[in-house]
């Protein structure tokens, strides 16, 4: 008998299986992204997901439009245009880029290529929660290393590393902290991790540092055959709403995501804007530059209103409205809703009594600060 013949008389016999996914998955929580909406649905300042302070810029809005003649067109399946116009902006070998819809893709690309059911990742316990989920969604497990000072800490990752582990996954600068290490400390990583274990670094907020000891991750990815550096739109390049990110790898990496990933994953009106918002730094400096003079000024009245803070590297801040007087962040974060203002809790990233706000528009900072002085307010 045939296997289909066995399954189906063992079904006419009685014995049901009921569909179900792979073990593992039904204990994933699902994402839950920053709200967008007040109460009852009110429009309002939506602080919540990091999203760019000055939108996109014209040149990629515009060759979006255009890219709107030819929808009935598949997308160049390799992305050459856009991952060239990346390797111009980077000086990097454009075929070690693989580009992904949003760098969220490229995570559980990473995960799938790397990750089975007995291995384990390493990631720092307020770190990103999406490295998480992609490896629960192929069976494998976390191993949350402690951070020092809601940073990380280079010696609590490596004490974490077990014989199961196959990636390690860090945020430089990290989201919900806004904390980052030096590059030193991340080639000292590297070079005390065993060889079979692949480091991601994930630069999400790379364009938005200054710091001098700072660099992103692509000469390590040079110098070594088991980093990868990912990269977003969805932040300073302010395309979130179309989803794009890239990864610069090892070519044998490259190679393995290429061959897992599907054959179109990136869109054609995603190549074409990628490719103008790259090509557009002056747009990408503009945004930096309105970050950093609205961080100070956001992190100046922070500090006059009584809140504690962790000073950021990205374009969001990381704070407890009132440390000294025991009210909750839900109650801030609700009442700042109330006022028009959605910023995000953090409760799952294991710090309930802090919230994270994005550093948005001028009139946003405005409406921010105006309400939260308002919550203070004795
Ligand atoms: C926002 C963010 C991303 C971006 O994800 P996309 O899928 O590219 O939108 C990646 N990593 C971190 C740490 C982030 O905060």
């Amino acid at each position: 008998m045939t296997q289909a013949v066995k399954d189906a008389s063992s079904e006419a016999s009685g014995e049901a299986r009921a569909l179900s996914p792979r073990p593992g998955v039904l204990d994933i929580e699902p994402y839950v992204p920053g709200a967008d909406k007040g109460p009852g649905g009110a429009p309002a300042f939506k602080l919540s997901a990091n999203e760019s302070a000055l939108g996109a810029s014209p040149a990629a809005m515009d060759a979006f439009r255009a890219a709107g003649d030819r929808l009935h067109l598949y997308p160049d399946g390799s992305a050459r245009e856009l991952r060239a116009a990346i390797g111009e902006a980077h000086a990097l070998d454009p075929d070690r880029i693989v580009c992904g819809a949003g760098s969220d893709e490229l995570l559980q690309l990473l995960a799938r290529a790397y990750l089975g059911p007995d291995d384990t990742i390493v990631q720092t316990r307020h770190g990103f929660l999406v490295y998480s989920l992609a490896a629960m969604a192929c069976g494998a497990k976390t191993l949350m290393a402690p951070e020092r000072s809601l940073t990380t800490d280079v010696d609590a990752v490596l004490s974490t590393v077990a014989d199961t582990t196959r990636i390690v996954f860090l945020a430089n600068p990290n989201n919900p902290t806004g904390t980052y290490i030096p590059d030193t400390e991340i080639r000292r990583l590297r070079e005390a991790l065993p060889e079979n274990i692949l480091l991601v670094v994930d630069c999400a907020y790379a364009e938005y540092m200054d710091a001098d000891d700072y660099c992103d991750p692509a000469a390590l990815v040079e110098d070594f055959s088991n980093v990868v550096m990912t990269r977003t739109f969805s932040k300073i390049y302010g395309l979130g709403g179309l989803r794009l990110g890239w990864a610069y790898c090892p070519a044998p990496v490259a190679d393995a995501l290429n061959r897992i990933r599907g054959p179109f994953n990136v869109s054609a009106a995603a190549i074409a804007a990628g490719a103008a918002a790259v090509r557009d730094q002056d747009f990408v400096a503009r945004n930096r530059a309105h970050n950093a003079a609205e961080r100070a000024r956001l992190q100046q009245r922070l500090g006059g209103l009584g809140c504690e803070f962790v000073p950021s590297s990205a374009n969001f801040i990381l704070m407890r409205p009132a440390p000294e007087s025991g009210r909750a962040a839900s109650d801030a974060i609700a009442f700042l809703a109330e006022r028009g203002v959605i910023v995000r809790g953090v409760a799952a990233y294991g710090l309930p009594d802090w919230l994270r706000v994005s550093i948005g528009a001028v009139a946003a900072n405005d409406a921010f600060l105006d309400a939260l002085a308002e919550f203070l307010a004795p």
